[in-house]
């Protein structure tokens, strides 16, 4: 039986459409995924939407329709992106669906007792937002959003002992059993902890969060806060609370289980998260993998700057691989990074068109020439050891570098060599074994470069994975 794997992104709330920074991560996440999966890892990799918050419940009254309705249409637009970014999620959760509702209360129950209590607090809110503000979010009592006065209100609600855990999640973090990355966010998060950690509220009165969410168990005046909600579905949507196997085999038994994640939501995921779990008596997650931000021609992406770029209209202009190229190879992935369309066109020119595309295209005409059919390969071809090792740590780009760096060997190759001349001078026996050394490499290329662009290496294997070699159209078309 091999190993198993899971993968996971955030889950976005629906209260607006995509953008390219969540593509980012759906396609970091799937390269992750797919490269697991080449590595014989049975892998299930799971994406979905954040539908439990007020915001939706706001945004269905603005515009005269149910919560449900609003939820469906725009969960939609993220599900979308499945087929659009090719990306070979296993599960789309949903978190107002009921199975997930049975995996939060039962994740709600299974934590012990003495890490929760009902606690009378005063704070301040603002009726707009329908949320809490610290005096220090809102040291002059206005609201940050609304700039209107706090209301002082009264509430009970749940809170969880987090002050438990913090010598549990020190070793944990420490010891790298629970691995975060990059080591700057690792450090962000042992200085929070070392900090001191607060108990935090994990509900809210049903009335006040619009009678939407999930009930508390046995209290059903109160919903569970939406942070608390969002985690849990990263097991209920293994079925957690419904005896589903697939909870067993893909999170308590499995081995590699990664959350890849935006660096605003650090905390939650290497904090609140793993305490949950250890109250739950539920094993961790082994990697959190933390992304940067991306810009839009170097500016914040923002509906205001009117700079909100739809990831499927730049699929429809180049393709669904050339953009998870650049999203894997031309932006950090331990850092900010930036989209432009003109370093989109410079690189698309010259590591696609110019560099892998031409090779391609170089060695199919001569081998098409020289009638040259190699037999199928033996077996998958193995990869240079600092692609591996790019992928361990989620360096996706240096791991593409890898690749690509094997291209240019064989481009060069093909410069000294001059087939050409082989051809004319009827030195078949030479361009036979350059032809073979040629495919020999594409394929290593063709088999590794799945995880980034899986239908271009599909296009490859099935060129140069044995038979007669013909050329065929250009992988990469050049952009004028
Ligand atoms: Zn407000």
């Amino acid at each position: 039986m091999p190993e198993t794997a899971y993968v996971s992104t955030a889950i976005p709330y629906v209260n607006a459409k995509p953008h390219l920074g969540f593509a980012l991560e759906i396609v970091q996440a799937d390269a992750i995924a797919r490269y697991l999966r080449l590595r014989g890892y049975d892998t299930f990799f799971m994406t979905g939407a954040d539908e439990n918050s007020l915001k939706n419940v706001r945004a269905a009254e603005v515009e005269g329709i149910s919560t449900r309705e609003l939820c469906d249409r725009n969960s939609e637009a993220f599900r979308q992106l499945l087929p659009g970014l090719d990306i070979s999620a296993d599960y789309f959760i949903r978190t107002s669906s009921e199975m997930h509702f049975r995996g939060a209360q039962e994740l709600w129950s299974m934590c012990r007792p003495e890490d929760m209590y009902k606690k009378h607090y005063t704070g301040m809110y603002c009726v707009g937002c329908e949320e809490f503000y610290t005096s220090k979010e809102a040291p002059d009592g206005i609201c940050p959003e609304h700039q209107r006065e706090l209301e002082s209100v009264e509430e009970e609600n749940y809170f969880f002992r987090l002050s438990n855990y913090q010598a549990a999640l020190l070793e944990l973090i420490e010891s790298d059993r629970l691995k975060i990355l990059p080591e700057a966010r690792r450090n962000e998060t042992l200085a929070f902890i070392r900090g001191g950690l607060q108990d935090f509220s994990i509900s809210r009165s049903r009335q006040r969060a619009g009678d939407w969410g999930i009930p508390v168990p046995n209290d059903p005046d109160q919903v569970m806060y939406v942070w608390y909600d969002a985690l849990a579905n990263y097991v209920t949507g293994l079925g957690l609370g419904d005896d589903d196997p697939a909870f067993k085999k893909y999170w308590w038994d499995c081995p590699v289980k990664t959350h890849v994640i935006g660096k605003g939501i650090n905390r939650f995921h290497t904090v609140y998260w793993p305490a949950m779990l250890l109250s739950a008596g539920i094993p961790t997650p082994d990697t959190v993998f933390i992304h940067g931000y991306l810009t839009i021609e170097g500016q914040k992406i923002s509906k205001s700057l009117g700079n909100v770029i739809d990831p499927l209209v730049q699929v429809e202009q180049y393709g669904v691989d050339p953009v998870r190229y650049y999203l894997l190879r031309a932006v950090s992935p331990y850092a900010d990074g930036d989209y432009s369309e003109d370093r989109f066109r410079d690189i698309y020119n010259a590591d696609l068109a110019n560099n892998l595309g031409n090779l391609a295209r170089r060695v199919e005409t001569l081998a098409e020439k020289a009638g040259y059919a190699p037999p199928p390969p033996s077996a998958a071809p193995d990869a240079p050891e600092a692609f591996h090792e790019a992928m361990a740590e989620y360096r996706f780009n240096e791991a593409l570098a890898a690749l690509w760096n094997s291209a240019d060997a064989l481009n060069q190759r093909i410069e000294e060599v001059r087939p050409w001349d082989l051809q004319k001078q009827g030195d078949t026996d030479a361009l036979l074994a350059f032809l073979e050394e040629m495919v020999q490499g594409i394929r290593v290329i063709a088999h590794w470069v799945e995880p980034f662009m899986p239908c271009s290496a599909s296009k490859l294997q099935a060129s140069f994975g044995g038979g007669p070699i013909k050329r065929g159209e250009a992988l990469f078309p050049r952009l004028p």
